[in-house]
């Protein structure tokens, strides 16, 4: 305890140095969006280290490539390494919401990449105090989350079957699929075959990442919820605030906004525009955990619930949305933080714990993660 007390009163922990490696993860199998599909997963690692020796890691990913937000790892890779990193060498760990507006001052846009660097210096701040972030962050709501899991492109058969062995071996409780790859009325035939072959057993929720147009949404969105879909993620592009609103008054149909939503003050236009029934909150699309909280606030503010999203992280970053989601009240509405079931391999020596469709908090300090030096060379890029 004495020991503690000190770090506790320490004045300030400068960052010595930050570092970056880049990987590339192979996935148990494609994992198809909109407008393309991944087969493997690139992760920018990102080990900062204190003058005292202490290390945090980030994590930076992108969904699969720059379609998403215009961020890719190779990208991040540069922007961290030549404008992020100097700016931090210096400043102090222990105040890494201070340290996150900083780098939103000198780096616009980027998220993501800001987004790594942040959560590196959350794991730092945790492991020179002793404490796991999630205490950090004024202690947990929950001590497990609740899973959805991602179903494939494959034939509706196939994809209902892989469904209800889940359900049935008690891994998942709800499932999302991915649609606007295909015309919309194949697309919405394969999704109520689907969903006709789970009967209501489970729930089902669909992302089309911004594919559909209003008059495409408005024609669709009834078959979808007479299917029994309980909740359509962003059937409009992201900038179709208004389209949203008419949407979720005329369908009756839930309406979770994800590429729609990536800063506070989106959160206050959706909210304003009763344009969202769920806010669907990233680590990376939102520039860090501080920003996340800010969005939370404003969506309780509203009335909304928080659903955490995923950018298909390892355990290490998996286990940074959990320190966060658990200790963020008002994500309350379930989350997909599937991604190191969705990866074949991790970097961590003991990956992020699943039971019975739920992820569990993991102990500290910092994140609580052990990188894998092995599996790091194993996966880093040549
Ligand atoms: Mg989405």
């Amino acid at each position: 305890m004495p020991e503690v007390i000190s770090r506790l009163s320490r004045a300030a922990l400068p960052v010595a140095a930050v570092e970056t490696r880049l990987l590339d993860i192979p996935l148990v199998r494609p994992h198809k969006f909109s407008v393309t599909t991944m087969h493997t997963q690139g992760v920018l690692l990102i080990r900062l280290v204190t003058e005292d020796g202490i290390v945090g890691w980030g994590e930076g990913v992108v969904p699969g490539g720059p379609w998403w937000g215009g961020e890719s790892v190779e990208g991040m890779t540069a922007l961290v390494e030549r404008h992020l990193a100097p700016l931090v060498v210096g400043q102090d760990v222990l105040r890494p919401e201070a340290l996150a507006r900083h780098l939103e001052g000198v780096a616009a846009g980027a998220p993501f990449a800001r987004a790594g660097v942040e959560m590196a210096a959350w794991d730092a701040a945790g492991r020179a105090l002793g404490v796991p972030v999630h205490q950090l962050l004024g202690g947990a709501h929950r001590d497990r989350l609740p899973v959805t899991w991602a179903l494939g492109a494959e034939p509706s058969g196939a994809v209902a079957d892989e469904a209800r062995r889940l359900l049935a071996e008690g891994r998942h409780g709800s499932f999302k699929l991915k649609m606007g790859a295909l015309p919309a009325e194949q697309d919405v035939a394969r999704v109520t075959a689907i969903a006709g072959a789970l009967g209501g057993a489970a729930p089902l929720a669909v992302d089309l990442n911004g594919a559909w147009d209003e008059h495409t949404a408005r024609r669709h969105l009834p078959a979808l919820a007479e299917a029994g879909v309980h909740l359509v993620e962003q059937p409009l592009p992201a900038a179709d605030i208004s389209g949203l609103a008419r949407l979720r008054e005329r369908s009756g149909v839930a309406i979770m906004a994800d590429e729609s939503l990536r800063t506070p003050a989106d959160a206050l236009r959706l909210a304003a525009a009763h344009a969202a029934d769920v806010l669907a909150v990233k680590i990376g699309k939102s520039g860090g955990l501080s920003a996340v909280r800010r969005i939370a606030d404003v969506a309780e503010a509203a009335g909304l619930g928080c659903y955490g999203g995923t950018a298909i992280e390892t355990s290490l970053g998996t286990a940074a949305s959990a320190h966060l989601f658990c200790a963020t009240a008002p994500v309350r509405s379930g989350t997909e933080l599937f991604g190191p079931l969705l990866l074949d391999d991790d970097i961590v020596t003991e990956p992020v714990t699943y039971q019975a469709g739920e992820l569990l908090l993991n102990a500290g300090p910092g994140f609580g993660m052990t990188i894998d030096e092995d599996k790091v060379a194993k996966y880093e890029r040549r």
